[in-house]
C-alpha cells in the first residue's frame, strides 16, 4: 500500500509527489503519456534546435514557477521584444511600437474606457470565491460577449475585444461567462499583466525550454514515476483508495487526481463521483488552440526593425511572435490559431493548416515568410490525454453553482491541476500552486 498515488504527471501532479516525496511519504504517479510535463513539450527540428510547442512564457508575479525555476537550477531569458510591433487591420499593415495599436481614435477611446471599467471590476472579484460578490448573480448569467455588445460602442472595439479574449482564453467571448473573465484575469494580477511582453505573462522563456520543470522533476522522482500507465478506474473503499491502470492496480491511502476536468470525468469512479462534481466536471470544457513554428535561415524581419510581434483582425493566425533560440543564427516566428478558428474542419488536415498558417505569415512578414527551412505545429485538441488548451472555460452558472466547492476533496480523492489554482489560474504558475496545495492537504489529512 502507498502512502499517496497522484494522477498526471504534468507540473501539478510533479510538484504535488515532489513535496509528498521530500516529506517522508511513499508516492507513485500514474502518468498515461510515455513523458512527463503534460501541457509543456519541447519539439526537436531535424536540424537540432527545440522549440516549446506548449506552454512556454512565465512572467513578473508568477511567483511559484520562478521559485521552481530557481530550485531546480534552471534559468529565463526575455522573449525577443525590440523593434516595431504589426497591427493588421482591415486589410491595412500598420507598425507601432508599445502595447496600444494605432487604431481609429474612436476605435481606441471605446476600448480604453471597456478596459477601465473592465479592470475595476477585475479587482472587486474574490480569487478564494468569485461567486460572494454581490453582483455574481448577474455577471455568471451572461456570457462576456453579452458585456461586449452592451458595453463597447464600436464594432471595431468590440473585435480588439474579441481577439484578447481569443489570446488569453483559447475561447470566444461567447464560451465564457462575465466572472469567469474577471476572475481569470484578476487571478492572473490584472489586464496589462495578461496580455504584455514586459512586465507581463509573455516576458520571459526557459532556457532549455519549461518542459525541462517537468523532466527534472519527473528525473529526481525516478521510479516513482510510471509512464504508458492511463488510470481507468478509481476505487474508493472506507480506509483506502485503488487506480487502476491496465497494467495494474495501486493501493494508497490518498489519491491525487492533477488532470484537466474534462479528463477526470472520463475515469470511472466506484463508488460513482456525487452528481455535484460529476456535473461540475462535465461544465469545464477545455479552451481550442493550435501552435504554430515556422523556422527560417535567419530573423529577416529583424532586419527591417519588426518586433516579429502582430495582432491581427484576420485569420488564421491572429497573433504571432519572435520565438527565434538567443545566439542562434536561424529565425523563428510562432503564431497561434485559437478560439472558433481553431475548431474549424479545414484546418483539421496538416498541409492545409501549414499552408494557411504561411499565408498568414506571408501576408505579415512579406514572401520570405513562404518558405521556412522547418515548420511544426501542434493541435492540443487533438492530444488524447490533453483534448484542449490551454485551460478549462467557465460558461455562465458554474462559478454561482459550483465554483466555492472546486478544490474541496472527495473523500480520500485531492483535487489539483491548473483549472483549481487560484493565482495565474490556467497557467504553469497555477498548475505549481495546485501541485503544492494538493501536497499540503494530503499531508494535513495524513
Ligand atoms: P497537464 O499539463 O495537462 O498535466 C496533466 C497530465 O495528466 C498530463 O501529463 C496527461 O498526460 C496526464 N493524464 C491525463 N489523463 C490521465 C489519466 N487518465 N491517467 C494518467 N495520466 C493522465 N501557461 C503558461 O504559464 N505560459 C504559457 O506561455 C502558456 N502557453 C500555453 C500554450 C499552449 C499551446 C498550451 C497547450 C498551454 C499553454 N499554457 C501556458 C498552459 C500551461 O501549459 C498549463 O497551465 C500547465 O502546463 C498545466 O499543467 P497541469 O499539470 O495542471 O496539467
Amino acid at each position: 500500500m502507498h502512502d499517496v498515488v497522484v494522477v498526471g504527471a504534468g507540473i501539478a501532479g510533479l510538484v504535488a509527489a515532489t513535496r509528498l516525496a521530500d516529506a517522508g511519504l511513499d508516492v507513485r504517479v500514474l502518468e498515461a503519456r510515455d513523458r512527463p510535463g503534460g501541457r509543456l513539450l519541447n519539439h526537436r527540428f531535424a536540424h537540432g534546435e527545440h522549440v516549446e510547442i506548449g506552454g512556454q512564457w512565465v512572467g513578473p508575479t508568477q511567483d511559484r514557477v520562478l521559485n521552481l525555476i530557481d530550485e531546480l537550477g534552471l534559468q529565463t531569458f526575455p522573449l525577443y521584444n525590440e523593434g516595431d510591433n504589426l497591427l493588421f487591420h482591415e486589410g491595412r499593415l500598420s507598425r507601432y511600437t508599445g502595447t496600444i495599436p494605432g487604431l481609429p481614435p474612436l476605435v481606441l477611446l471605446d476600448v480604453l474606457q471597456a478596459h477601465r471599467r473592465f479592470s475595476k471590476m477585475c479587482q472587486e472579484v474574490s480569487l478564494d470565491d468569485p461567486a460572494s460578490h454581490p453582483r455574481a448573480d448577474d455577471w455568471d448569467t451572461q456570457t462576456f460577449e453579452t458585456w461586449l455588445r452592451r458595453n463597447l460602442f464600436t464594432n471595431g472595439g468590440r473585435e480588439v475585444m474579441r481577439l484578447m479574449t481569443r489570446a488569453v482564453f483559447s475561447g470566444e467571448p461567447c464560451d465564457i461567462s462575465l466572472l469567469h473573465a474577471l476572475f481569470y484575469v484578476h487571478s492572473a494580477t490584472d489586464l496589462d499583466c495578461v496580455t504584455s511582453v514586459e512586465g507581463g505573462a509573455q516576458q520571459d522563456r526557459v532556457v532549455g525550454g519549461t518542459a525541462r520543470i517537468a523532466e527534472i522533476l519527473a528525473e529526481r522522482l525516478g521510479e516513482r514515476v510510471h509512464y504508458g500507465s492511463p488510470v481507468l478506474r478509481v476505487v474508493q473503499e472506507p480506509d483506502h483508495i485503488l487506480a487502476t491502470t491496465a497494467a495494474g492496480n495501486f493501493p494508497a491511502r490518498r489519491l491525487v487526481m492533477a488532470i484537466p476536468p474534462t479528463l477526470a470525468v472520463r475515469i470511472h469512479y466506484d463508488p460513482p463521483l456525487p452528481a455535484w462534481r460529476d456535473q461540475l466536471c462535465q461544465r469545464l470544457p477545455a479552451g481550442s488552440v493550435i501552435k504554430c513554428v515556422a523556422v527560417y535561415k535567419r530573423p529577416f524581419w529583424r532586419e527591417e526593425g519588426l518586433s516579429g510581434q502582430v495582432t491581427s483582425d484576420t485569420g488564421p493566425v491572429r497573433v504571432t511572435f519572435d520565438n527565434s533560440q538567443p545566439g542562434a543564427p536561424t529565425g523563428m516566428l510562432m503564431g497561434f490559431i485559437e478560439g472558433d478558428e481553431a475548431r474549424v474542419p479545414e484546418l483539421r488536415d496538416p498541409a492545409a493548416r501549414r499552408e494557411a498558417v504561411l499565408d498568414s505569415f506571408v501576408r505579415y512578414f512579406g514572401f520570405e515568410a513562404r518558405k521556412p527551412v522547418e515548420y511544426v505545429d501542434r493541435d492540443w485538441s487533438a492530444e488524447q490525454w490533453t483534448r484542449g488548451c490551454y485551460t478549462a472555460h467557465f460558461p455562465p452558472g458554474v462559478w454561482r453553482r459550483w465554483g466555492g466547492r472546486l478544490r474541496q476533496p472527495e473523500g480520500l480523492i485531492h483535487w489539483a491541476g491548473t483549472e483549481t489554482a487560484r493565482r495565474w489560474n490556467g497557467y504553469i504558475d497555477g498548475a505549481v500552486e495546485s501541485g503544492e496545495r494538493a501536497a499540503a492537504e494530503v499531508r494535513a489529512a495524513a
